[in-house]
């Protein structure tokens, strides 16, 4: 990754008069929303009709836009984006549209650590991070001939689930895997999943205390993927297996959920651990992220995914969440993330939670 130096780019930045800017989808009218409600100016950069469409949501709607014909121009117009002193709060489809790469290179502040980009986005590197924080990850079958349980595909780089299968068998596996697709193979976790939604912050030590800085845990949703979730109201899968219908993972939405209280210790030492673990490996894991897991019959996590930034799963929390309600009311994960940003700002701190 070329270096970032964050202080050569905020030195020209009139930190009294900021503008939060984001890429118009996945939460941005929540980080919008919680831009405004902190007093920040909104910008978002969009395609197309975009604009239409937030003319119908007024309290989530940007300031201002900036029209692209495509995410790339983003690159190129950096200057312009910096004389309104522009942050950028990275969500997954901003990361996708413009690519790992030329995010990571951005020249733009931008919010959260981007060193965390090559430890979530290679399977076996989040594999070193999470299991060397202690986490139980599903198990990992490297050769497909030993498929002697359900197992769930995934091919590398996919995107919210798209073209994930299970199966069960050798033969199942060689009957639906596409050639020349990279794969890895896990074991189906039996169980009911939870999407926890955290904020680290190195600078606030409120909350629950690490070795550095502090965590929350402002809500969790469970995921609704197409076909998987809903099959069942046509038959069992092995009846629609047999007629050649597979379910499939494509996230279609996001349902509030709670986890049962005693459960709440567990889910915030998994956190802690990742994040202790990320400051030893790559300076931390800065603001929103989420773990996303099996609980199993013997109320144990296992983890298959993190996500290092702000997760579509929090929106259905725009108001609050169970859980941010006992921090402060009305508090959306966009909203914490602009608190983060104004209260580093105030504190000259900025330097410590943007790249
Ligand atoms: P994203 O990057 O959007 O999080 P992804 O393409 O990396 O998605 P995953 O999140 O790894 O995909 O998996 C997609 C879905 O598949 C999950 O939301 C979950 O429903 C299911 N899933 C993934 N891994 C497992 C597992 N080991 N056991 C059971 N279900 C799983």
């Amino acid at each position: 990754m070329a270096k970032i130096n964050i202080k050569d780019m905020l030195t020209n930045y009139d930190k009294k008069n900021l503008t939060i800017a984001t890429v118009c989808s996945h939460s941005s009218l929540q980080i919008f929303n919680g831009a405004r409600k902190e007093g920040f100016k909104t910008l978002g950069i969009a395609v197309g009709e975009k604009k239409k469409f937030y003319d119908a949501f007024p309290l989530g709607r940007p300031d201002e836009f900036m029209m692209v014909d495509d995410y790339k121009e983003i690159l190129d117009r950096t200057e312009e984006l910096k004389e309104k002193n522009v942050i950028v709060i990275p969500h997954g489809s901003f990361v996708e549209y413009l690519g790992a790469d030329k995010f990571s290179t951005l020249d733009l502040p931008t919010f959260g650590n981007r060193n965390v980009l090559m430890w979530e986005s290679d399977r076996n590197k989040e594999r070193i991070w999470l299991e060397g924080a202690g986490l139980t990850m599903p198990m990992e079958i490297k050769d497909p001939h030993d498929i002697d349980m359900p197992v769930i595909v995934k091919y590398h780089g996919a995107k919210g689930g798209r073209g994930f299968f299970i199966a069960k068998t050798y033969e199942e596996f060689q009957q639906r895997i596409k050639k020349g697709k990279s794969f890895s193979i896990q074991e189906f976790v039996m169980g009911t999943r939870y999407y926890l939604h955290y904020f680290y912050s190195p600078i606030n030590d409120d909350a629950y205390k690490l070795s550095k800085g502090s965590l929350q845990l402002l809500s969790m949703d469970r995921r609704d993927e197409t076909t998987i979730d809903e099959v069942q109201r046509l038959g069992s899968i092995q009846e629609l297996e047999e007629l050649g219908i597979h379910p499939t993972f494509v996230v279609t939405g996001n349902i509030p959920i709670v986890i049962r209280e005693s459960l709440l210790p567990k889910v915030f030492k998994m956190g802690e651990d990742v994040v202790e673990k990320s400051l030893k490996l790559f300076g931390g894991i800065i603001g929103s992220f989420c773990l996303e897991t099996v609980v199993t019959e013997d109320l144990e996590f296992k983890v298959f995914e993190i996500s290092a930034r702000i997760v579509a799963g929090t929106n259905p929390y725009i108001s609050g969440s169970p859980y941010s309600e006992f921090i402060q009311p009305d508090l959306s994960t966009g909203r914490r993330i602009a608190q983060e940003i104004k209260h580093a700002a105030k504190e000259s701190q900025l330097e410590e939670i943007l790249t």
